[in-house]
């Protein structure tokens, strides 16, 4: 959660961290649904070892909910606009708690006609993808989704930002084993990643980004002080955060990346941006062995010699948390109590 996070692991059960998670989003003006989802969704992200959305966290919700620049208590408003077509507005809220409301709905289309296309706008999303396609695997869908946020990223050659980190994420499941899930920035380096940088003091890898002036630094301090972030893979991957900002903002009806203004929320950090989600059946109408064959072709890609599947990390993470419980340094558990309310 900080830099002083140096002392001893201490080591917390999933529901022991959701819970003092739940309360601290409640004590900051949260409704008790919304914080409970947001709760599960930082705990899983710390259980998984995804850190730069875990408990790092907190502290940015909390201040962009303390400045008013989000609305904890908002109820999303969720219309089934046409067969597979499904708008929602979350109202200035968590995009995370305007997928949980349209969640039903979102399987009954997808059982209904094979596909849903859920277009969110209006809502802050702080935290990992994964979280957001991964259940859909596990019910037999193919997802994939992509978010855009605040300008941070240059367009490649450029030297001003224009993109958010604007991350993609697809899961998919596979027979017999964990789904696949792929979740990750269209930036060289997630944001998040390189606030843990600058805390800890390491420079970041040539390429990883531009000073406020444009040119190239690995000083982690100049990139978050008014520079920028590089896409990854040059003008392809350029084009690939191009995608996500039309797909995200403006096929929602949602802010640009560079759009976000904070002048008035002093503090505030979470991203008013927007949310493209599709779900498919691809099994829909007519089998077509679908987990299976992605099962062959992740067999493929391991007998080819790729490293390991993406999304294998986590769930490797979250076996050995479920067994020996959640690691987390003793003075990080401390604060969130102290955050909780707890007596100490
Ligand atoms: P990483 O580069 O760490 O990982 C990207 C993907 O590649 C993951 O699916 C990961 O799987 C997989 N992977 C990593 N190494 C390997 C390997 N050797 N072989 C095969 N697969 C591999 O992610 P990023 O740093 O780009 O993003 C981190 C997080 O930040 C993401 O969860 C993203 O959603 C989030 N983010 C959120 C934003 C927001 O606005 N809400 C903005 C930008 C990013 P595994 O998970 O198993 O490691």
């Amino acid at each position: 959660m900080t830099e002083t996070s140096n002392s001893q692991d201490a080591r917390v059960s999933f529901q022991e961290l959701k819970s003092l998670l739940t309360s601290i989003f409640v004590n900051n003006r949260t409704s008790s649904e919304t914080a409970d989802i947001l709760a599960e969704n930082c705990a899983a992200c710390e259980r998984d070892g995804a850190l730069s959305h875990g408990i790092f966290r907190v502290p940015g919700y909390v201040d962009s909910l303390r400045s008013g620049w989000i609305n904890g208590l908002t109820v999303p408003d969720v219309v089934r606009l046409g067969p597979s077509f499904i708008r929602i507005d979350a109202r200035n809220g968590f995009a995370q708690r305007a997928l949980a409301s349209a969640n039903p709905l979102i399987r009954r289309t997808v059982r209904d006609t094979g596909i849903a296309i859920i277009a969110t706008r209006n809502s802050h999303h702080f935290s990992a993808l994964w979280p957001d396609v991964e259940p859909f695997a596990l019910a037999g869908f193919l997802a994939i989704t992509a978010v855009n946020g605040l300008a941070n990223v240059v367009p490649c050659g450029g030297r001003k930002a224009v993109y958010g980190t604007n991350p993609i994420a697809f899961a998919v499941p596979v027979h017999d084993a964990d789904p696949l899930v792929v979740d990750q920035a269209t930036s060289v380096m997630a944001n998040g990643e390189v606030r843990l940088h600058a805390l800890a003091d390491k420079p970041v890898p040539d390429g990883t980004g531009v000073d406020r002036a444009g040119n190239p630094t690995t000083d982690p301090h100049a990139i978050l002080a008014g520079g920028a972030l590089n896409t990854f893979g040059g003008y392809k991957g350029s084009s690939i955060a191009l995608l996500v900002e039309i797909l995200a903002a403006a096929v929602t009806g949602g802010q640009f990346s560079f759009e976000n203004d904070f002048t008035g929320f002093a503090g505030a950090q979470t991203p008013k941006a927007g949310q493209l989600l599709v779900v498919i059946d691809p099994d829909w109408g007519r089998s077509t062995n679908f987990a299976s064959r992605i099962a062959l072709l992740c067999t493929q890609l391991v007998d080819a010699g790729q490293d390991r599947l993406p999304g294998e990390r986590r769930f490797t993470n979250r076996a050995a948390a479920g067994q020996f419980g959640i690691p987390i340094a003793a003075d990080d558990l401390q604060r969130l109590r102290m955050l909780a309310g707890e007596d100490l």
